[in-house]
């Protein structure tokens, strides 16, 4: 079993840390306004060659894997300390992106070459208003009428809604009920009767919006049919991406809250010694440590194992997600408390970096649901019912 990255690998590693940390000072701002001048961040990750990592060369991407897309997401949180600079890859790369690879040519054809170029970035709308973890009961619904699919309903928390103008949707066709029924279209938010709504504000990952698309009798051609009905599976084999890129965040987002503490415990002295000498301090940053490469195997271990080197695979992604979603806000909470009051002051990172880790525990999948899902694998013989 090697364990090291390849040379390339590292480079891409270096390049994505060097490009966050270019970022660092603004997450502040971005931060504070709740805005952020995303076409910017944009521009800067691709003329850093980062977009579209994980997409095959024949379609225009860099030919990476699961494992070149992990490194550069985890790279690019850690260093930025924010959510926005690994967005331009999530949405040329992730889960929405990937969803075209393993489905129908001709919507692949129709938007992959616009994605990988960076001039049309992919969300990925799944969630409802009344559909979140129970994803399988979603009511979106599309009508087939002539060569066209009439699409109705509301998506929500879709991250990017603000920027990226595409959105791999699920939706329901037919009225076929449960995953049976459910299938993927592109969405255009340009499209006529599309309604893009900023959402509610959130605690972190501020600068970028998880807002609603409001789909009235948009018309989208066949063309733009993703996946049909039937194939929920391989959507959801596109979605361990999704889950990756949780596994990113954890990793990067855990490594900050590290970095952070580890110097400023280096730094502040009480009872006149610096507070890393007292022992419950350096073993407190000792633990954190220890789940960060703990956590880093297990992410590691699914970007590796991904089937074709592309798509995690289901067990592993989730067994990484879950534990980055447990152990993450924990290591944050503890890097907090070892800055002491000022921890919680915005002159301090610290603070933003536990919102932000807050603010993912449930996306891309509750910790609940999670673990259902590991539990279902251990035991095979059980039908867990989620109803
Ligand atoms: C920051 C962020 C970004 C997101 N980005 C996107 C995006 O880009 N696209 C998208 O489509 N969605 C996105 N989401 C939505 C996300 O996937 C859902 O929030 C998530 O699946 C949980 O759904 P819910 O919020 O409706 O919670 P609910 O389903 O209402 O669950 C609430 C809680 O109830 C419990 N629970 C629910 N069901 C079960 C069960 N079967 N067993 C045990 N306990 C259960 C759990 O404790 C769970 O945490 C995002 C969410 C967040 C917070």
């Amino acid at each position: 079993m090697d364990l090291d990255l390849t040379p390339e690998q590292v480079k891409l590693q270096a390049t994505a840390e060097e490009v966050g940390r270019s970022f660092r000072d603004d997450a502040r701002d971005w931060d504070e306004s709740d805005e952020a001048p995303y076409r910017h961040i944009f521009d800067r990750v691709a003329e850093a060659g980062l977009l579209a990592v994980a997409i095959p060369r024949e379609h225009g991407g860099l030919g990476g894997g699961a494992l070149e897309y992990l490194i550069t997401v985890e790279a690019l949180f850690r260093m930025s300390q924010s959510w926005l600079p690994a967005e331009p890859v999530f949405a040329t790369s992730g889960p929405g992106p990937s969803m075209l690879l393993i489905g129908k040519q001709e919507a692949r054809d129709r938007y992959l070459p616009d994605i990988v170029s960076g001039r049309r970035a992919c969300n990925i709308a799944l969630t409802e208003p009344g559909a979140g973890s129970a994803l399988t009961d979603l009511v979106t619904t599309a009508e087939r009428d002539g060569d066209e699919f009439v699409l109705n309903g509301t998506k929500s928390f879709v991250t990017g809604s603000n920027v990226n103008d595409l959105n791999a949707t699920f939706v329901r066709f037919d009225g076929v009920p449960g995953a049976k029924g459910i299938g993927a279209v592109m969405v255009d938010a340009k499209l006529p009767g599309v309604t893009v709504e900023r959402g509610p504000r959130f605690l972190g990952d501020r600068g970028i919006a998880h807002g609603n698309l409001i789909l009235e009798d948009v018309r989208v051609g066949v063309d733009d049919l993703i996946c049909a009905p039937g194939e929920f599976g391989r959507l959801m084999t596109a979605f361990n991406l999704e889950r990756l890129h949780n596994c990113g965040f954890w990793l990067g987002f855990s490594e900050a809250a590290y970095d952070e503490a580890s110097s400023y415990v280096l730094q502040r002295e009480q009872f006149g010694k610096p507070l890393v000498a007292f022992q419950v301090v350096h073993h407190a940053l000792a633990d954190m440590w220890v789940q960060i490469e703990a956590l880093r195997l297990l992410a590691y271990r699914a970007a590796a194992t991904a089937v074709e080197g592309r798509f995690p695979r289901l067990a592993e992604v989730t067994q990484a997600k879950l534990f980055g979603a447990t152990v993450g806000p924990q290591i944050t909470l503890k890097a907090l408390e070892l800055h002491g009051g000022l921890g919680v002051t915005t002159d301090f990172a610290i603070q933003r970096i536990h919102r932000d880790a807050v603010t993912n525990v449930v996306a891309g999948g509750a910790p609940a649901v999670l673990r259902t899902g590991v539990a279902s694998g251990l035991f095979p013989g059980v039908r867990f019912g989620q109803h």
